[in-house]
């Protein structure tokens, strides 16, 4: 499906393949094969304080304006969380802050 081969972008997930610039930049203006030329930007993320919780409602939101259904952007931007961006920040947690601000309605 939308799986395919060669490196994706370690932050939102799309095939570099599928990105217009074939991917981000380095600071000194070289390609970067991790990221896209959406989340990154000579050597910078475009959205650098944005949380995996984000980015994952990002990419779904994304794919369904592309047409994908919404089972099929839903189950890809669960994949969101495994790339190597927020792999490193999985002991910052934004997901725990919105399960605690859900526990008063119960
Ligand atoms: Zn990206």
């Amino acid at each position: 499906m939308f799986k395919s081969r060669g490196p994706a972008c370690q932050s939102c997930g799309m095939p570099l393949s599928k990105d217009p610039r074939g991917g981000g930049t380095n600071a000194d203006g070289s390609r970067s094969s991790e990221y896209c030329s959406h989340c990154y930007h000579q050597g910078a993320f475009t959205e650098p304080g944005i949380t995996v919780a984000e980015m994952t409602t990002l990419v779904e939101g994304k794919l369904r304006s592309m047409h994908f259904p919404g089972f099929l952007a839903r189950r890809f931007a669960k994949e969101v969380p495994t790339l190597r961006r927020w792999k490193s920040q999985a002991s910052r947690t934004g997901a725990q802050r919105e399960q605690t601000s859900e526990a008063p309605t119960r």
